[in-house]
């Protein structure tokens, strides 16, 4: 591995001044799980690491008095899945942290680190975006907040200037009678790159057997996490049935944009995003009416 400093600041205003004084060649630490890795095989070069673990605000886990959570950019997942209030009010943050790669991994890899390293493919993107995550994001001229599913820009690119880093993910408070769900296709049972993902957050109407709103998200269909609005809007104000999740499904199937490569082909990606979406939506209605 090459060569490079490694500074672990304890505030948030020295960070940034590291980052604006190095811009590219510096790169942010969280768990390491993939920035470590791509170090090594040389796939990114830095001059200066730059850990973040130190600073209070990227670590903290909050739930805040109005009911919203806010997710330090580098807790993590052990540490998500964990939190039983996180696993009663949020238990779709639990399906993604408790399946990103084994215990190791999740010990160390935080959702910061999967959203930043903006893989199509990244099992927590989907999850944040359904469950409206907004990004709390720091640089030289201040904060500023960006909807999750506004990131990700390219395979591995996404919205932060060299000069910013994401400080937290702030999540709303669950509504009455709302629950959401995540899942993914791989060819094994642990430790592999989704060939498909989704997520689904629904609210339903007090008595359970409508819609009243839906968000809907698929990865590894495209070259960024989808956020497929008119898949959650057609839910929306429907009653609770096959025929109308399988609309919902139809149209996230259709909104799929997915390559061939050695994981699974383009058609059988844009089949996985409609069976997936109907099982997210399915289980999201369960956790809803208090399964
Ligand atoms: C064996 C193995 C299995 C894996 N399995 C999965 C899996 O099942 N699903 C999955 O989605 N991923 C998987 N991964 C990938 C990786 O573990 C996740 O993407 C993880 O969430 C990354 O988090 P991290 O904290 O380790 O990030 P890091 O490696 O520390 O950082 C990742 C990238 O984000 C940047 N970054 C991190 N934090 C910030 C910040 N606060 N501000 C700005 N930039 C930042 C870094 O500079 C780097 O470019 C696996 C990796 C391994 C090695």
């Amino acid at each position: 591995m090459e060569a490079f400093d490694y500074i672990a600041p304890a505030t948030l205003d020295e960070a940034v001044a590291v980052l604006k004084q190095h811009g590219e060649r510096a790169r942010v630490l969280a768990g390491g799980t993939d920035i470590i890795i791509q170090v090594r095989e040389g796939r990114r070069s830095l001059g200066v690491m730059l850990d973040v673990k130190k600073i209070p605000e990227a670590t903290a886990l909050v739930h805040n008095n109005g009911g919203g959570l806010a997710i330090g950019a580098a807790v993590p997942c052990a540490q998500i899945y964990q939190d039983a209030e996180i696993a009663r009010r949020y238990p779709a943050l639990i399906d993604s942290a408790a399946l990103i790669g084994g215990i190791q991994i999740q010990s160390r890899a935080s959702l910061g680190g999967n959203l930043c390293n903006s893989s199509p493919a990244a099992d927590s993107i989907p999850t944040l975006i359904a469950l409206g995550a907004t990004c709390q994001i720091a640089g030289p001229s201040g904060r500023r907040a960006l909807p999750v599913e506004e990131f990700c820009t390219a395979p591995g690119r996404n919205a932060l200037a060299p000069d910013e880093l994401l400080v937290s993910l702030t999540i709303p408070a669950p509504q009455a009678h709302s629950g959401a769900a995540f899942e993914r296709f791989i060819p094994r049972n642990e430790m592999d790159i989704a060939v498909c993902n989704a997520a689904a957050s629904v609210t339903l109407s007090d008595d359970g057997s409508a819609f009243k709103s839906a968000r809907i998200a698929v990865g590894a269909v495209a070259p960024t996490p989808l956020f497929v609005k008119e898949a959650g809007d057609a839910l929306a104000g429907k009653p609770v049935n096959d025929e109308v999740i399988s609309q919902a499904a139809r149209i996230a199937s259709e909104a799929a944009r997915p390559i061939t490569d050695m994981r699974g082909s383009a058609a059988q990606r844009k089949h996985l995003a409609g069976v997936l979406t109907r099982r997210v939506i399915d289980t999201a209605v369960e956790r809803a009416r208090g399964a």
